[in-house]
């Protein structure tokens, strides 16, 4: 701004790991380098450090294997949805490949768009072929021919890696009669739920849609369709390779490894695959240590509100953190220092969702402008009364969503005003705050 350079400020640019980060006209991203992975390890399934590999060897022995076989492997990979949700891989596979004859599609989900989150980003530019290999093994299974990628159209760079390696496996015969189409989204975080994501592909807004059908039953042009993140199946080859027992064993409490991307307060930010269910202190540990007091993190990006550090050694995996009314979503674990005010902190979390509600439901809508306003108003007057219908707005919210935006979109705010109450006039949550027991069976 200072050179007279216009500047407008975006959501999200899925770059945590090297903030401030600029995107100019030529779509061009500018800031720090990125931020750093996991040194070479042949025994990590990701092996973002390592070297590409140019031959297809696990798609070569799917084939070999059959693809109950395969499915076999992937049930006892206990391999959950890397995308947020954590569901078992294996079941959208099957119940894809149990649908009746006729076109299928397999549609990979690399709209990355969660505030803090970075490592598909990392798998498309440095192991692409990893992602594309298990597109195929996954099209091999579900018997479909033609694969959707629909990524974030501001990471052009991920394309070209993506273009050029489907382009070398296709010359190698590695990709015979599947095809690849990719869809670059326009900005918007919406479309990395699953059904606006299909909405887009299929030329409409991005708009998430009622669910029954799932997509796996009537997906894409009405279609069966098996979705899967980035990381989810660049998990695959491996697994194939050496076995669902190898992988699963690589976890701890849940199965196999997990990149994780760290940003905010720590030393060096970056995507880091470890085992699924290691510490924020062992994952702060990978990336070189806090600057500073840590004194509040997120586990799973803006999605999963705010811990206090009496729960850092609670494992990062989805059942755990779940069972504190938080989620590990797309491990985009941000920790902030105790420089950083959490009102504050909370207001860049609330005014996010409010910019990205699709603005289908009233009660999300609405109740995200609600919430932002009555931080404002907080944030001006020094006045708890101010947050006084938060919990009220948030079970709205969650009760009247379609998606899983307006669900969780109060949970910033909620949780930190809940393990940081004296930052916000010591409000505790209301006693009388309605919760599902009480809910009198209305749909
Ligand atoms: Fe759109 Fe929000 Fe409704 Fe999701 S919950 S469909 S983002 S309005």
């Amino acid at each position: 701004r200072a050179r007279g350079v216009e500047v407008e400020a975006v959501s999200c640019l899925g770059q945590c790991d090297r903030v401030p980060a600029t995107l100019d006209a030529k779509l061009e991203f500018r800031g720090p380098p990125r931020g750093g992975v996991t040194p070479d390890d042949p025994e990590l399934p990701m092996n973002l450090g390592g070297a590409e590999r140019e031959d297809y060897p696990a798609l070569a022995k799917a084939k070999a294997m059959g693809a109950e076989a395969v499915l076999e492997a992937l049930q006892a990979s206990g391999l959950q949805g890397r995308g947020g949700a954590g569901f078992p891989a294996h079941f959208k596979w099957r119940a894809v490949r149990a649908q009746p004859p006729g076109t299928r599609y397999v549609v990979i989900n690399a709209d990355e768009g969660e505030p803090g989150t970075f490592k598909d980003r990392e798998v498309m530019l440095r192991r692409p072929r990893l992602m594309v290999e298990g597109a195929a093994i996954a099209a091999f299974v579900a018997g479909a021919h033609i694969v959707y990628i629909y990524v974030r159209g501001e990471f052009k760079d991920c394309i070209r890696a993506l273009e050029d390696a489907i382009e070398s496996g296709r010359e190698a015969g590695h990709l015979e009669g599947l095809e690849f189409r990719i869809v670059e989204g326009h900005g918007a975080y919406i479309c990395g739920e699953e059904t606006a994501l299909l909405e887009a592909i299929e030329g409409r807004r991005g708009m998430p849609r009622l669910k029954p059908p799932y997509p796996t039953e009537q997906g894409l042009f009405g279609r069966p369709t098996l979705m899967n993140n980035v990381e989810t199946l660049a998990c695959v080859p491996a697994i194939v390779e050496r076995g669902g027992a190898w992988f699963k064993a690589l976890g701890r409490g849940e199965a196999g490894s997990k990149l994780y991307c760290i940003s905010g307060h720590i030393q060096r930010p970056g995507v880091y695959e470890l085992a699924l269910g290691v510490t924020l202190d062992e994952l702060v540990e990978a990336a070189g240590g806090y600057v500073g007091t840590p004194k509040a993190f997120s586990p799973g990006g803006a999605s999963s509100g705010f811990l206090p550090m009496s729960q850092r050694d609670l494992p990062l995996d989805f059942g755990s953190l779940a069972k504190v009314g938080s989620m590990l979503g797309s491990a985009g674990v941000v920790v902030l220092n105790d420089t950083v005010r959490m009102p504050e902190a909370t207001m860049h979390q609330q005014v996010f969702f409010e910019d990205e509600s699709c603005g289908q439901c009233a009660p999300c809508r609405i109740g995200c402008r609600v919430q932002r306003q009555a931080l404002d108003r907080f944030a001006q007057s020094g006045e708890a009364g101010a947050l006084e219908h938060v919990e009220e707005v948030a079970w709205e919210m969650n009760e009247g969503s379609i998606c899983g935006l307006g669900m969780v979109a109060s949970l910033p705010l909620q949780s930190a005003m809940r393990y940081f109450p004296s930052e916000f006039g010591g409000v505790p949550p209301s006693p009388d705050t309605p919760t599902e027991s009480d809910d009198d069976g209305r749909q």
